[in-house]
């Protein structure tokens, strides 16, 4: 079944997430670097079954500094470029991906993966300039559960980009419901270490530390923006072709 496109003004206006975030723009990105292409392998085509990508940023101090060209300093342009791989070869329309901050602020919506409308995702990919910077992932993973909840017939992904240092109230059962998600989790480990006891099996782990090479983050987000759709190839780090990657058909 085709469904009706999510970005009728009426879908948007009728969308559960707070107008507040929705509508807060973003402040300059910080320490900005310039995009540098890397190889990500081939995206494949769209299955049948259409994709829903929600990636989750953590901010916190620990995340955000110091600076540099590594992919943990570049993850938003490593992301952004992980996405317009998958936007030019998305031929279906309904393809999307969603971006959330831990803060709950500057997040965009479910988006068509599209050459035109990736654009507008790819303006939730910064730091937040209204953001606190806060390291509990509880509220961002309840909306997106939420926003999974509204599109049952996409097949969805959960990606979380954090170091999982994480203040929560209750760091364990937010880890519980973070691995229970009805999807796909992939968590990206910025600074490779991790939380203490590591996490649920069911928790696809890309640790990437900043002294990686450029695109290695990248290459995680495309993973999972890939893992669904027809003949996709995982490039390596030096454009080595990975095939028949986990989640390949
Ligand atoms: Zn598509």
């Amino acid at each position: 079944m085709i469904r009706p496109s999510p970005l009728l003004p009426s879908a948007l206006l009728a969308s559960p997430i707070a107008p507040s975030w929705l509508f807060r723009h973003p402040g300059p990105a910080r320490g900005p670097s310039p995009d540098r292409r890397v190889l990500l392998g081939d995206p494949g085509r769209c299955g049948e079954q259409p994709t829903l990508v929600v990636t989750v940023f953590d901010d916190s101090g620990s995340v955000t500094s110091p600076a540099g060209a590594d992919p943990v300093a570049n993850r938003y342009q490593e992301a952004r470029q992980a996405l317009r791989a998958v936007a030019r070869r998305c031929g279906c329309g309904q393809c999307l991906g969603s971006v959330l901050h831990f803060d709950l602020v500057a997040g965009v919506p479910p988006t068509a993966l599209t050459k035109r409308l990736v654009l507008g995702l790819e303006a939730g990919l910064q730091s937040p300039a209204d953001g606190m910077g806060c390291s509990v992932l509880g509220p961002s993973l309840a909306e997106a559960y939420e926003i999974t909840e509204r599109y049952p017939e996409h097949v969805s992904t959960l990606v979380v980009l954090s170091d999982f240092e994480l203040f929560d109230p209750d760091v364990g059962g937010v880890l519980t419901r973070l691995a229970a998600f009805p999807g796909d989790v992939h968590a990206v480990v910025l600074g490779g270490r991790g939380p203490d006891g590591g996490l649920d099996p069911r928790i696809q782990v890309t640790p990437i530390r900043r002294d990686d090479p450029p695109g290695a983050l990248a290459r995680a987000v495309f993973a999972s923006l890939t893992a669904h759709r027809v003949g996709r190839r995982l490039a390596g780090p030096k454009g080595a072709d990975l095939t028949r990657q986990r989640g390949d058909p």
